[in-house]
């Protein structure tokens, strides 16, 4: 019944128009308030797996089971535990959640306006909207991104929050990510404007962290610190006090020509570790990447949007080659248009390959690792998610063969980065929990959210344009 749902909706050119609302669904709100979250145990039977566990390795026909959130096993032959919801896994590839590591979500809703002019550019233009958004607007713009997200394959993000006004600016996102049902890593920066003198507010930090720790709802959230600038004064004091409040760090450094030598001024304060996460690094020198391995520190690209602001090309080869962990961002789709992971990592892949003259220079199966496992070890919960494993909680995700973009040829892994979109992701859950199915979002009413968005810009845009 519901195959034959997506085939009409298809057949209708409905899942375009609809914003995948089943039919008979009620259109108030943002959720599907007809169809809760399911339990949280079913079966996907009979799939391809790529597991992204180097003991489980790919299995070509096998079947996973997921009992109270958990992946509790992987294999070709068991007996389905009575009354469990089983998933038809034929045709299609079965692989975790994908991973995003660095991601601006207030900029969702000016998607695609940085513009042709200086004084449109990406830095202008956000900073002129970011002084009118309230924090209800930002929590609007969090559940746009997330639910883009979790429609792309996306099940764990990372919001590095420069538009944190006060902490309520911080926990109006969190409540609208906790209701979407995605994993993310929130990071407490400041905002744009914030005079350079004022010091962090690690008071707003501590509100945060208490009402995540109190909160249950917010299970799958945690709070990390987006750190100011490689030259702000009191940086040491910050990651001190980030690191007593078992916080890890990321920190944008090194993007361009303009900021060569950030990442060397980091080493010589002595904060480089394995809990600091670096944003961009494509002007990094061969020492800071010496620097940047041995201390265990993880660096994540933005391919896109790094190429789009005229940051240049990203160093997935040097990195790869120090044995530098790495991981993947959307960064802002006001620059990268859109979410789509799978496409960040082909053109990671292209980039390397590119630049070393090759066609074997980096594999998908490196640029998978980017978007799953490497990705859960840049924020340090690969013993929670990243992999298909048995003990690990079920953000998987699967794509069926079925859409003409991605059907024929049978080397999955090159077809997932290669041919991959997000309209092919068929299925996605978080925590067990099912958001997408049938390529049809279970919880979240897409059209309402979009609506709700597109409203916001346009009242946020007229505030921008009176004060012009
Ligand atoms: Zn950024």
């Amino acid at each position: 019944m519901e195959i034959h749902r997506r085939e009409f909706l298809k057949k209708s050119g409905l899942v375009a128009l609809s914003g995948f609302i089943p039919a008979g669904v009620s259109t108030i709100g943002t959720f599907h308030r007809s169809k809760p979250f399911n339990s949280n145990s079913f079966v996907i039977k009979d799939a391809e797996i790529l597991s992204m566990d180097t003991t489980i390795g790919d299995l070509p026909k096998a079947s996973i089971l997921v009992e109270k959130g958990k992946i509790s096993r992987i294999d070709e032959n068991f007996e389905i535990p009575e009354g469990i919801e089983v998933i038809n896994g034929t045709d299609a590839i079965v692989l975790p959640g994908l991973i995003d590591c660095h991601w601006h979500l207030w900029t969702s809703l000016l998607r695609s306006m940085s513009g042709d002019t200086k004084e449109d550019g990406y830095f202008p233009l956000t900073e002129r909207y970011s002084k009118y958004y309230t924090p209800e607007d930002m929590g609007i713009a969090a559940r746009y991104a997330a639910a883009e997200a979790l429609f792309s394959g996306i099940t764990t993000l990372t919001d590095y929050n420069h538009n944190a006004r006060t902490p309520e600016f911080v926990l109006a996102g969190c409540e609208a990510l906790a209701e979407t049902g995605i994993r993310a890593r929130i990071e407490y920066n400041g905002y744009r404007d914030k005079p350079a003198g004022e010091p962090t507010d690690f008071t707003g930090i501590e509100v945060v962290l208490q009402e995540l720790k109190n909160n249950r709802n917010y299970e799958l959230l945690s709070l990390g610190l987006g750190s100011r600038g490689a030259g702000y004064d009191n940086l040491k004091s910050d990651w001190e006090k980030a690191r007593l409040l078992g916080m890890r760090i990321s920190i944008h450094a090194s993007s361009n020509k303009d900021q060569v030598g950030q990442i060397g001024l980091l080493h010589e304060k002595g904060l480089l570790g394995k809990d600091v996460n670096i944003i961009h690094g494509n002007a990094i020198t061969s020492g800071e990447i010496v620097m940047v391995a041995k201390a265990g520190t993880s660096i994540t690209m933005t391919p896109y949007t790094e190429m789009r602001i005229g940051y240049g090309l990203p160093r997935p080869n040097e990195l790869l080659a120090a044995g530098i962990n790495t991981s993947l961002g959307v960064d802002s789709t006001a620059l990268s248009g859109n979410a789509d992971l799978f496409s960040v990592m082909k053109l990671i892949q292209n980039i390397g390959n590119a630049k070393a003259e090759s066609e074997f220079h980096i594999s998908p199966h490196q640029v998978l690792k980017m978007a799953t496992i490497n990705a859960a070890k840049t924020l340090g919960i690969e013993d929670i998610t990243g992999s298909l494993t048995p003990g690990k909680q079920a953000d998987i995700i699967m794509l069926k063969k079925e859409d003409i973009n991605f059907s024929s040829g049978n080397r999955s892994k090159h077809l997932v980065v290669e041919a991959t979109n997000p309209g092919n992701v068929d299925f996605v859950a978080v925590n067990g929990k099912i958001l997408k199915q049938d390529g049809v979002m279970t919880h979240l009413k897409l059209d309402s959210i979009i609506d709700e968005a597109g409203s916001i810009f346009q009242k946020l845009t007229q505030m921008v344009e009176m004060d012009q």
